[in-house]
């Protein structure tokens, strides 16, 4: 039987790090985490207490209610689906309240100890697909396979949009296109946990690959690197 591995998917936004993480999960038969959901659910969760917004960020607030933040992934219907408490907020995070503060959210350090921890109980026993901004570096240090994904900011943009109008969430173009790079900028300058390369992940440009295309290349990798371990 081949060896059951961690798969730290990382990269900029936009880029099909979920879309590719989710497929790659679905093939190998291996669970799919995709830890921005995470910690969109903790902005929203904030946002909502009134402690976060487009203009303000009360730390203190954050810190002192950290233990009432309860997320869990749980199926809905078909779906793998964020659960905040016994709410599904699947289809919330991904609006525009909270892609305008996410990033802001993500630079607190008790947000993130609370989150790689519960990411990291759920890829304990490996056989895990996660994606995000930090796996492979913090994360799962030891992962053994490590993808970082880039593409070309326009195509990002246009990909992000269409699959916004594709969940009736409205925004336009002119919206995505910022939101993708002020969080770019705050993700990769952050002080705790940037979004770095790391020197053993393996960069994948898809601007030009279709989804399945993209799935092809990457199983090939997965299956020499289980064959490696
Ligand atoms: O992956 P997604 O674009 O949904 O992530 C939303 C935001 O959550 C990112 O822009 C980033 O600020 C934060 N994030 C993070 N670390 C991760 C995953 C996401 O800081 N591992």
């Amino acid at each position: 039987m081949k060896k059951q591995i961690t798969i730290a998917i990382d990269g900029f936004s936009a880029c099909g790090k979920s879309t590719l993480a989710k497929a790659l999960a679905a093939k190998l038969g291996y669970s799919f985490i995709d830890s921005g959901a995470m910690y969109r659910g903790a902005a929203l969760f904030f946002y909502r207490l009134g402690y976060v917004s487009d203009k303000h960020l009360n730390e203190e607030a954050i810190q002192k209610s950290m233990q009432d933040l309860k997320l869990r992934f749980k199926i809905s219907g078909s779906k793998n689906c964020l659960f905040l408490g016994d709410e599904n907020i699947d289809n919330e995070i991904r609006e525009a309240h909270v892609a305008g503060i996410v990033s802001k959210v993500a630079t607190i350090k008790a947000i993130r100890i609370q989150l790689v921890k519960q990411q990291q109980e759920m890829g304990a026993n490996g056989a895990i697909v996660m994606d995000g901004r930090d796996i492979g570096s913090v994360v799962f240090p030891n992962a053994e396979l490590k993808l970082f994904l880039t593409a070309n900011p326009e195509i990002r943009a246009q990909r992000r949009f269409a699959e916004l109008q594709g969940k009736g969430i409205p925004q336009s173009m002119e919206d995505v296109k910022s939101n993708l790079t002020q969080r770019d900028h705050v993700d990769s300058t952050r002080e705790e946990s940037p979004l770095i390369q790391v020197e053993d992940a393996i960069v994948l440009d898809n601007s030009e690959l279709s989804k399945s295309e993209q799935l092809q290349w990457v199983l090939e990798l997965v299956n020499k690197r289980r064959e490696s371990v």
